[in-house]
């Protein structure tokens, strides 16, 4: 956090410095991103991200999509656009924050990221990736979480509608939002992201999205067994 002094932020564990959520797929046919947030470049640098053929959205807040000028060199790499998939709340969002990408009045060349963008209206496939969206509520805003397989990627909630529930059965891994321990309006306390994972019963839970409340080692220390932080940088092997 900008500017907080408190134990989390001067902490030396690496595990309690975090940049924001984001998630990489790799399969055999296809590398796909979810989300492409502010810190986008910063972590495909850090973890040598060299392809990406396509680009899921949860939703259009800043923390998820202002990384999105940075596909440019994906567009360079790979001589192609940039397949992006979103509701269509989150595809306005990302048509308005980036007008001038779809601006035919902005000159071309070199300065604009290649957006295609794709409305999603139920599960698809990516290559050999097939890709389940999980409704999810986020606050008041309908947004999308994702199954892939036997593992689900459920950032930014705060309830999880009845109907998602079946498409929450029986995974390996669940990664959910789990923001601070008080209560907030947008997304689940830690309680609650607890209270959530014991109802889904992944084999293996991850929270994600923790704000500067949530020291890692001392957080870890008091989760039920099978829960945990996540961490930036974390790999897991999972069937998609
Ligand atoms: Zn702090
Ligand atoms: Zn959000
Ligand atoms: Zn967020």
């Amino acid at each position: 956090m900008i500017g907080c002094t408190c134990s989390t932020c001067e902490s030396d564990d690496p595990r309690d410095t975090r940049l924001r959520p984001s998630l990489y797929l790799e399969t055999p046919r296809t590398s796909v991103l979810v989300d492409a947030g502010p810190d986008l470049r910063q972590q495909a640098l850090a973890h040598k991200i060299g392809r990406v053929d396509a680009i899921l959205f949860t939703h259009g807040h800043a923390d998820h999509i202002l990384g999105m000028d940075d596909v440019r060199q994906f567009n360079a790499m790979q001589r192609g656009a940039m397949p992006c998939y979103g509701d269509e709340r989150t595809l306005e969002d990302i048509r308005r924050m980036f007008a001038y990408v779809f601006d035919p009045a902005t000159p071309k060349g070199g300065g604009l990221p290649h957006l295609e963008l794709f409305t999603i209206a139920g599960a698809f496939c990516v290559a050999d990736l097939e890709v389940q969206p999980v409704p999810l509520f986020h606050g008041k805003r309908p947004i999308l979480g994702f199954r892939f397989g036997g593992f689900a990627y459920l950032t930014d909630c705060s309830r999880i509608p009845d109907e998602a529930r079946p498409l929450l059965a029986d995974l390996d891994v669940l990664v959910i939002d789990a923001l601070r321990i008080r209560p907030h309006p947008t997304h689940f306390s830690l309680e609650e992201a607890i209270d959530a994972a014991t109802e889904i019963r992944a084999k293996q839970t991850f929270f994600t999205h923790m704000c500067h409340d949530l020291k890692h080692a001392e957080t870890c220390a008091s989760l039920p067994a099978g829960m945990t932080l996540a961490r930036d940088g974390l790999v897991l092997d999972v069937n998609h």
